[in-house]
């Protein structure tokens, strides 16, 4: 019986037997360390009625563990060169399938229809290419697809980011879109050495818990995406004052900003980054009614 992929043993026997380069244009560090495999695993809570899809399979290191546990599997993979080595290397097991395409191109929705019809719940579970993270987690957020939860490895400053709280210095436009869609937790931080070849940055895993309803009640998600960028636009300014040289027309609307401050009870010589979601999605629903974007 052959050793698990992800072991160091296995992954050189398996890199060299098809003569495999990384690519790392294409964020390719992949996981030897079975150990943190199973608590990812453990911390997506999956079961033998859970339907994964999983981001860049590599060389089916964590697709493995994965299929061990779930009903199913399916993993998109960009690079060509992996589907003979997958095919391989999976080949025992027959709940995985593997689809050779670009994530961000790709339409998850009809994947998850067609593949998780029989499946209790749909999770995502990935080591994810660090070059793309927020796009890729934001795709999956903002499509609103059935999903449970997003349990993946990134970036720690990303993970930092995501989970951080008002007035810290990570919180960002980034923090509150990902915490209005999910309930957000850093559970492990990752050393390099579970890599090969190891990533130049430190790594942490985040759980993502899909809401049922967003965090806020937001009249207008665009519009309120658009102020909370426009706050965060120089750090260094007032809310007022990003919310005036950053808002279309933001100069012309002087008085209305000041008055739907006033209205949602907020003082415009705070700092963007020190309002909580609750706060922007009460800001958000005065100004745009003021803004006659209703
Ligand atoms: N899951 C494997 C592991 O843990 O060892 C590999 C993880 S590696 C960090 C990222 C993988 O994502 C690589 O296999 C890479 O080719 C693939 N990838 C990169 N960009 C992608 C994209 N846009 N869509 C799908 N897969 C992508």
């Amino acid at each position: 019986m052959n050793k698990d992929i992800a072991t160091p043993v296995r992954t050189k026997e398996i890199l060299k037997k098809y003569g495999f380069f990384f690519k790392k244009s294409l964020g390719q560090n992949f996981l030897i360390d079975t150990n943190i495999l199973d608590r990812i695993v453990d911390h997506a809570e999956i079961t033998d009625e859970t339907g994964v899809i999983e981001i860049g399979p590599g060389i089916g290191a964590l697709t493995e563990q994965l299929a061990k546990r779930a009903k199913k599997v399916t993993a998109f993979e960009i690079d060509q060169r992996l589907l003979p080595i997958l095919n391989d290397t999976l080949s025992p097991y027959d709940n995985v399938t593997i689809i050779h395409q670009d994530v961000l191109k790709a339409d998850v929705r009809k994947v998850i229809e067609e593949n998780f019809a029989d499946c209790k719940e749909v999770m995502v579970v990935a080591n994810l290419p660090y070059y793309v993270t927020t796009p890729i987690i934001m795709k999956l957020l903002e499509e609103n697809l059935p999903l449970k939860g997003i349990v993946v490895m990134l970036q720690k400053e990303v993970a930092d980011r995501m989970a951080a709280v008002p007035s810290s210095k990570e919180y960002n436009s980034l923090s509150i879109a990902v915490q209005f869609y999910t309930e957000t937790k850093t559970v492990m931080v990752v050393p390099k050495t579970v890599f090969v070849p190891q990533p130049n940055v430190d790594s942490a895993v985040i759980k993502l818990t899909v809401r049922e309803t967003p965090a806020v009640s937001v009249e207008n998600d665009a519009f309120f995406f658009q102020l909370i960028r426009a706050s965060f636009g120089q750090r260094r300014k007032t809310l007022m004052n990003n919310l005036m040289n950053n808002l279309p027309d933001g100069k012309k609307h002087k008085s209305l900003i000041e008055e739907a401050l006033e209205t949602a009870d907020i003082d415009g010589k705070r700092r963007g980054e020190s309002l909580s979601i609750e706060e922007f999605a009460r800001l958000s629903n005065v100004l745009q009614k003021s803004l006659h974007l209703v």
